[in-house]
């Protein structure tokens, strides 16, 4: 059995979920078929959201009625007869009724997640309409029946494995499911999400949890590529790389992947592939424990960080300190990326800043405290990749203009991360793309 999920790009018009029908069809594999919402829905749901936070019904109800529209249009595309369209219709109703119901009701964080949840709610029922239509012999399988975090927001795959097998063996007649990705139920059995692009972490998750042969990433580029196409002007993409800097790859902004999408298919040692659904025939990216070749593979970044220095000639030396640090990391749950330190400092970075107030002032005992926000983690990222002849060196030459304010090497053979200015973020990209893989 094979998972395939596909993107909001894949699914975004009538045109491309006809696509995903014959994409689904190819070869004669069960499989479990996950889908994101339509592209820009949940950004819709997510200023719905805002605006019903901020006490502004009216704002809110003009993206509902608009989303309301768009979604009237695509079905008029998608299907072609009466009869599927009126059902459908009636189907996505009952989503929009919902929806103009909570502007009367009082708002609260739960109601917001229930809100969130409709793109993929809607996009699986409106696909499954379209296979109706064609004949196509299928099951929607409600994720909110098998997919669940705990009290810290972390999907467990053994609860997530032992109700999808449940169900899976009560429907073994079925050949092809198709489910919801980013949604699931929280510790409280309340509707909740994976979080941004959570739709990747739910693929993985189910491949793990089905032991599937492979998971495949359906979306709208050919894999990953060596830089961020956003931003730089000629990438490539990448054959193979190891779970190990797929997942480097995704933590330090690699958008292709949700940034935790890799540890479940790791674990259970399931293939990622990564595809364009736009090109079917693109070799795209195999993501294995392998990484296939030695050297540098790619760089990526992520930005919103914020780098935290402590100074203190006194407590530095003195061992136990770094510890007692750590420990107020830990208490406020916030992990933290990068790590420099130095005899009379130590700098590291996080990139959540929930609990910064509370952090800082537990911090503040051992030493000063200084704070820079705004940053940006450039990761470059591959196998072994200090065999790669001249690598620091080049590394180096291409930032000589570039303000760096931290540089991690050792780690792992894996990565050279680097902390800029935020504002440095799309230079630095771009002065790499040249010097390391002498790409303009
Ligand atoms: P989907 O809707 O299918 O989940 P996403 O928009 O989440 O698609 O991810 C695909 C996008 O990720 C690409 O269109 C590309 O702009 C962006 N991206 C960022 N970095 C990379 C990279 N290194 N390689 C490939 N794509 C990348
Ligand atoms: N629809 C969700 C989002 O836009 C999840 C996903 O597409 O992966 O973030
Ligand atoms: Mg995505």
């Amino acid at each position: 059995m094979k998972v395939m999920k596909f993107g909001g790009t894949s699914v975004g018009k009538p045109e491309r979920m006809h696509d995903v029908a014959t994409l689904i069809t190819r070869d004669a594999e069960e499989k479990i078929v996950v889908l994101s919402a339509l592209s820009g829905t949940t950004n819709s749901l997510v200023e719905i959201g805002n605006a019903m936070a901020n006490g502004d019904r009216e704002a809110a109800k003009q993206v509902i009625d608009k989303l309301d529209a768009h979604y009237q249009t695509f079905i008029s595309n998608l299907l072609v007869t009466e009869a599927a369209q009126q059902k459908c219709r009636a189907i996505i109703a009952e989503h929009f009724e919902f929806l103009n119901i909570i502007l009367k009701i009082s708002f609260n964080d739960a109601l917001n997640k229930d809100i969130l949840a409709q793109g993929e709610l809607m996009s699986t029922k409106m696909f499954s309409c379209y296979l109706e239509e064609k004949g196509i012999d299928h099951m929607l399988l409600p994720a909110l029946d098998f997919m669940s975090i705990d009290a810290y927001d972390e999907p467990q795959v053994g609860a997530i494995k032992a109700k999808l097998s449940n169900i899976l063996a009560q429907n073994s007649d079925k050949k092809l499911f198709i489910t919801q990705g980013y949604i699931c139920r929280n510790a409280k059995g309340e509707v909740d999400n994976l979080k941004r692009g959570g739709s990747d972490y739910s693929a993985s998750l189910i491949a793990a949890a089905i032991q599937a042969s492979v998971c495949e990433i359906w979306t709208d580029i050919d894999g990953m590529h060596n830089n961020d196409p956003r931003i730089v002007k000629k990438t490539v993409a990448i054959e193979q790389l190891s779970f190990d800097e797929a997942a480097e790859l995704a933590y330090f902004g690699a958008k292709i992947l949700h940034p935790a999408s890799i540890w479940p298919a790791q674990h259970y040692n399931v293939p990622v592939k990564l595809l364009n659904t736009m090109e079917p025939d693109a070799k795209g990216t195999l993501i294995v424990e392998n990484a296939g070749s030695v050297g540098v593979k790619a760089v990526a970044a992520k930005d919103g960080i914020t780098a935290i220095k402590i100074k203190s000639s006194r407590m530095l030396l003195a061992y136990g300190f770094l510890r007692k640090v750590f420990e107020v990391f830990e208490k406020y749950r916030t992990s933290i990326d990068m790590i420099t330190t130095s005899e009379v400092a130590v700098s590291l970075t996080i990139d959540n800043n929930t609990y910064l107030d509370d952090i800082i002032r537990e911090l503040e005992p051992f030493g000063t405290v200084e704070l820079d926000k705004d940053q940006a983690i450039v990761s470059i990222v591959g196998n072994e990749i200090g065999k790669t002849e001249h690598i620091l060196s080049k590394l180096f030459d291409s930032i000589a203009d570039i303000p760096v304010r931290m540089v991690s090497y050792g780690g792992s053979p894996h990565n050279v991360t680097l902390l800029v200015p935020g504002s440095f973020k799309t230079q630095t990209l771009q002065v790499l793309n040249k010097g390391i893989f002498g790409l303009d």
